[in-house]
């Protein structure tokens, strides 16, 4: 039993490979092409007869993967509870505005960066990788009143190391999305750093929990354009009508020592992140409840996002149709939204761990706990097109 323990703390070496790949595709939102076909990939990997794969209008992934009946139980399989779990596929970045006559490339931001860490950083340009760097003028140049100035980012632009606009347009043009150029490395056996682990972790927690059947109906989706909006959340939610909802981050942490203690919104290493409250939802205490009796129950590490700061996709979930009763199990991550974040894998097994174990002690059949049954009818009625699927299954 000590043995099975050890061995589930960290994920599989083939998960942490999945991570790799998912932090280094590409994937800026409103053109999530690169990461999304990583991510269909690993999918396909994991469904069974009977599932379905579907790609939405804005570019959402979505999997339903039919409950399994509980083999003591047997018999017909009920109108199952359809739980949905998101996480965004889609990264921080940049968009290039406009093509100098110098050759060099003027950009806009997407989504929350900070231009504090702009200045000097490796990015790649498009689909074909055009390097190029965030110029800076070298601090010998600079008046001291400069040096302790943050430029602007509308200030700064890309060298691709073109002498002019007619030689950087062979190689790029307006529009293309840009990312940082920052190679996923495995720091220590439990530490990885790359980019976009928010919300690449999420993606990989989302992709472990599919490995295992469950009494439930499960709507796994790979969400679009959270950066900029959570909008992608908003059309999936619509279209799926879960019963309830869990919302699978990678998540700030500071518990680095330039932050104060308070200040610190969870801790690497302490296991996967509940949250209260955020600037865009409250998550149901009900559901906050069970995940915590299921951590307790299991012996699975949990800690409390320890800040009301930010949003994620639960704000347009939750406020979805009737309402979905919605909650957040997240992966910490220093240092998000920057060139390069640093994850611990024992928080991203525990997150695993923590939905996989929920979902398994939740009813086959209806009814589910009060709190999320009222409505149930009619969201089965509004997931007519799932009905449909399963017939087909
Ligand atoms: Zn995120």
């Amino acid at each position: 039993m000590a043995g099975e323990e050890g061995t589930s703390l960290l994920p599989p070496e083939s998960l942490v490979e999945t991570l790799r790949r998912l932090s280094e595709a590409a994937g800026v939102s409103g053109a999530e092409d690169e990461v999304r076909r990583a991510i269909v990939e690993q999918v396909r990997a994991r469904l069974r007869p009977g599932d379905l794969l579907e790609t939405d209008t804005m570019g959402n992934v979505v999997v339903i993967k039919r409950a399994q009946a509980p083999s003591a139980g047997g018999g017909e399989p009920g109108p199952a509870p359809l739980v949905m779990l998101a996480a965004h596929m889609d990264e921080v970045g940049l968009l290039v505005s406009s093509v100098e006559p110098d050759g060099t490339l003027r950009f806009k931001k997407v989504g929350g960066i900070d231009d504090r860490v702009l200045p000097g950083r490796q990015v790649h340009i498009g689909l074909k990788r055009v390097p190029g760097v965030i110029g800076a003028r070298p601090i010998h140049l600079q008046k001291p009143e400069e040096r302790r100035r943050v430029e602007d980012a509308s200030n700064l632009v890309i060298d691709i190391g073109a002498d002019s606009r007619e030689q950087a347009e062979r190689a790029v043009k307006v529009g293309d999305w840009a990312v940082f150029a920052t190679p996923f490395v495995r720091m220590t056996p439990r530490r990885v750093r790359g980019k976009a682990l928010d919300d690449r972790v999420g993606c990989t927690v989302l992709l472990g929990v599919l490995e295992r059947a469950y009494p439930v109906d499960v709507a796994a989706v790979f969400t679009v354009q959270e950066e900029v909006g959570t909008r992608g959340a908003a059309i999936s939610a619509y279209r799926v009508a879960p019963d309830l909802a869990l919302v699978l981050e990678g998540t700030t942490c500071a518990d680095i020592p330039a932050s104060e203690p308070h200040q610190e919104a969870t801790r690497l290493g302490e296991g996967a992140a509940l949250s209260v409250m955020d600037h865009t939802s409250i998550a149901h205490p009900a559901l906050v409840e069970q995940l915590v009796a299921v951590a307790e129950r299991q012996g699975i590490p949990y800690q409390w996002r320890r800040t009301t700061a930010g949003g994620n996709d639960a704000g347009p979930i939750h406020v979805s149709r009737w309402g979905v009763p919605s909650a957040s199990v997240s992966v910490p991550c220093r240092y998000i939204h920057g060139p390069a974040a640093v994850a611990d894998l024992g928080d991203l097994q525990a997150a695993i761990r923590l939905v996989s174990a929920f979902l398994e002690q939740l009813p086959h059949n209806a009814p589910l706990a009060s709190v999320w049954q009222n409505g149930h009818e009619q969201r089965m009625r509004e997931r007519a097109w799932l009905r449909d699927f399963s017939r087909r299954g």
